[in-house]
């Protein structure tokens, strides 16, 4: 928001619709990585149509903004995000349809999600048990873990268009690919999805969902703030870029308080007062060894958010 003018307009719309939202908000603390400056506003909407009203009067009147959700893969920067922040925590809310499929909002937690199905008898989401983010988080990763991937449950996704219209679009309206979709290229926002769950015994998909959360619990992931793997994995080269980064040696690399992580060397983690910047740069560093060693490029898998969006 570049002046004060456009700031009272927004505020005026809000206080009206009464949407919640927080000036000059903090983004630290929405992020696994507890990095990042404030952004200008946050809106907490808690329905759709909340949503819906609030991304209409954003379009219409081209306030720059950006959709958090769980803020498990995302980096934002140290200044902070001059615009409005779209968070969907509010919009979590979760129903049973036709007995196995289940119909969620994009705030959900994809770890309760899977809790949930457990509950009810539904397999399938064993997988996602463990998994930090929303379920809107995940179906924009399309997220994967322990042999599965968001995009094979899913049989649609409510989604407001960059007109703000809501529209349902089938799996492979969608565009699902190896930690892709095309909600990573179109704006837009996405409200929910219904999953394809199959019935089964509870107490063998709560075993399956214990193993996958103590294996992450084992590998350390959750000891210190991370984002989770920083790069992608090149199929083209068909070794895990965190085997990658191991070659070169750098383990345990340090800028200020960012370390490349010595259990898992595609994870970075923050000892503390880790910055945007410190990040940018090892990510840079590891860019520029990888190419001069294997003459590949690696995809960050990590979502930057600068603070101004061009
Ligand atoms: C310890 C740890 C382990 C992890 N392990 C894995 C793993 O095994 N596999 C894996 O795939 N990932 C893993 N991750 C990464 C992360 O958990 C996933 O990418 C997750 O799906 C991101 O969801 P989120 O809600 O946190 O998204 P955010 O970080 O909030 O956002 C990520 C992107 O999605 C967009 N977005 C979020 N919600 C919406 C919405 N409703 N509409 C439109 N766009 C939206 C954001 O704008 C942003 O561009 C891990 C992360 C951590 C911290």
């Amino acid at each position: 928001l570049s002046d004060s003018f456009e700031q009272t307009s927004l505020t005026y719309f809000l206080k009206k619709t009464q949407i919640d939202f927080q000036l000059d908000c903090p983004l630290a603390p929405f992020t696994s990585w507890k990095i990042g400056g404030p952004a200008t506003c946050m809106i907490n909407p808690a329905t759709i149509s909340e949503l819906q009203e609030a991304y209409q009067f954003l379009i219409k009147n081209r306030y720059r903004h950006y959709i958090l959700g769980g803020g498990s893969n995302l980096l934002f920067d140290d200044q902070g995000f001059q615009g409005v922040i779209i968070y969907t925590g509010k919009l979590n809310s979760i129903n049973i349809i036709e007995s196995t499929s289940i119909q969620a909002l994009a705030g959900y937690s994809v770890d309760k999600l899977a809790d949930f199905a457990q509950t009810q008898g539904l397999g399938g989401l064993e997988f996602a048990a463990g998994l930090p983010g929303s379920l809107g988080g995940a179906i924009y990763m399309n997220a994967r873990c322990y042999g599965g991937e968001f995009s094979q449950k899913i049989i649609s996704v409510d989604w407001l268009d960059q007109n703000a219209t809501l529209r349902s679009l089938s799996p492979s309206d969608c565009h699902f690919h190896y930690k892709d979709s095309i909600f990573q290229h179109q704006p837009g926002i996405i409200l929910g999805c219904r999953l394809q769950l199959n019935p089964e015994n509870p107490q063998i998909i709560l075993n399956r969902m214990k193993e996958n959360r103590h294996d992450r619990v084992s590998k350390g992931q959750f000891d210190y703030p991370s984002a989770g793997c920083v790069f992608k994995n090149n199929y083209q080269i068909g070794i895990p870029s965190g085997k990658l980064i191991e070659t070169l040696g750098m383990k345990g690399t340090r800028i200020n308080d960012i370390e490349i992580y010595p259990k898992h060397a595609n994870f970075f983690i923050n000892r503390g007062n880790g910055t945007a910047r410190d990040i940018l740069e090892l990510i840079q560093i590891i860019h520029e060894k990888i190419l001069q060693k294997y003459q590949i490029k690696l995809e960050e898998e990590i979502v930057y958010v600068p603070y101004q969006l061009s």
